[in-house]
């Protein structure tokens, strides 16, 4: 802990940390456990073109169905999962199942897609990531223009020239990569264009807070026109209400994804979601 809070320092160890710390390793092991017996699925969340209103993309986000504890909420089990590395084994996972779905999807005849995968840092230290990614491609037969890859922005700041080179590489297959929870961390214009990113998903906090504070709306816009001239595509996370859509089409912002369009869903029920989508969008004439 006291490394956490930048060495130097100190701290007392508290009953807390040591409830905390066991908590982790039960979670640990029963991570390894649920792996191996299948206990994690993907839901999908629509993530929607602001010009058309049409879906162009679904975000894959883990899920864990512990048979005693029920649903586990990503939030408990990611930070135990890249603590402790499982988060490669978890992160490979969900690459093949995401790409296995939305090849799925295609031959089903649904429209065309972008899946998003989120990636962690660790994946990018730890994993081989360009052989997971290709071989999550080539198993399920998907395009590497339907494949996202949502990053965060500590990545592209931490070993910066050897991250560059592994992002290049995917974009050179054809892969896109968004910069996921945007305005949380360093928010560096200059390794936008380094690294020569596609999208900026504008974090969750901002939109939320659209309609109560100047400051976040103002952000808002300022990232929005950044972005475009920086020919980058936006995409605002987290959209609850009709008023924040409102503003966001009218700042510019090109997608958005949130509760107000579709929360994530398991895959038969995204897919029939999708099919209705696209009913009305002929029906409508759009
Ligand atoms: P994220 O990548 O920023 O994903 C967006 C989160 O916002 C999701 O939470 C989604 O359910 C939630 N969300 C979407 N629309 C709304 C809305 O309108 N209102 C509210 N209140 N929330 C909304 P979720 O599924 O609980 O995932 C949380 C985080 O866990 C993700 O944040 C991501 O950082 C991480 N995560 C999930 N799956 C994976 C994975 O497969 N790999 C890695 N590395 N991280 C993952
Ligand atoms: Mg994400
Ligand atoms: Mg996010």
């Amino acid at each position: 802990h006291a490394k956490d809070v930048g060495r130097n320092t100190y701290r007392f160890f508290t009953e807390q940390m040591n409830v905390n710390a066991l908590e982790r390793l039960l979670i640990q092991n029963r991570m390894r456990q649920a792996l191996e017996q299948n206990q994690f699925t993907l839901h999908y969340q629509p993530q929607i073109d602001l010009a058309d209103g049409r879906v162009v993309g679904v975000e894959a986000l883990a899920r864990w169905h512990h048979p005693e504890s029920g649903m586990v909420p990503p939030d408990r089990f990611i930070p135990v999962a890249e603590e402790s590395g499982l988060i490669v084994a978890l992160g490979e996972w969900v690459l093949r199942e995401a790409c296995q779905q939305a090849a799925r999807w295609r031959r089903a005849g649904l429209p065309p897609l972008k899946v998003a995968v989120n990636i962690s840092a660790i994946q990018f230290q730890r994993g081989n990531l360009i052989e997971t990614v290709m071989a999550a491609l080539t198993a399920s037969g998907l395009e590497p223009d339907a494949l996202e890859l949502e990053l965060t922005e500590s990545i592209l700041i931490q070993n910066v020239e050897r991250h560059l080179e592994t992002v290049r590489e995917l974009k050179a297959y054809g892969i896109s990569i968004a910069i996921d929870d945007f305005g949380t961390g360093y928010s560096s214009l200059s390794y936008l264009r380094r690294f020569a990113v596609d999208k900026i998903k504008i974090d969750r906090s901002f939109i939320r807070d659209l309609s109560v504070d100047p400051e976040s709306a103002a952000i808002v816009r300022a990232v929005i026109q950044m972005a475009r001239s920086l020919q980058l595509g936006t995409l605002a996370e987290g959209v609850e209400t009709q008023d924040q859509l409102d503003f966001l089409r009218e700042a510019g912002c090109s997608g958005a994804q949130g509760y107000l369009h579709c929360r994530p869903l398991p895959a038969d029920a995204l897919a029939a979601f999708l099919t209705q989508d696209a009913r009305f969008a002929r029906h409508s004439g759009t």
